[in-house]
């Protein structure tokens, strides 16, 4: 069972999901974390809406 970094669920269908240095530059460029389908589908829309607004300015 692997845990899913985001809201701590436990499942065996977790994503590995690489956020890049535009993510959270705070933090380490590339990490590596496991998301449950429901939060790799959260954090993806999360990306889209990220470019939307880069794309405005
Ligand atoms: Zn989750």
């Amino acid at each position: 069972m692997l845990r899913c970094d985001f809201c701590g669920a436990e499942s065996d269908r977790v994503i590995r999901v690489v956020l890049d240095r535009d993510y959270d530059r705070l933090t380490v460029r590339h990490v590596k974390m496991y998301a449950c389908p429901e939060c790799s589908a959260k954090k993806d829309r999360e990306r889209k809406e990220r470019e939307k607004e880069k794309k405005k300015k």
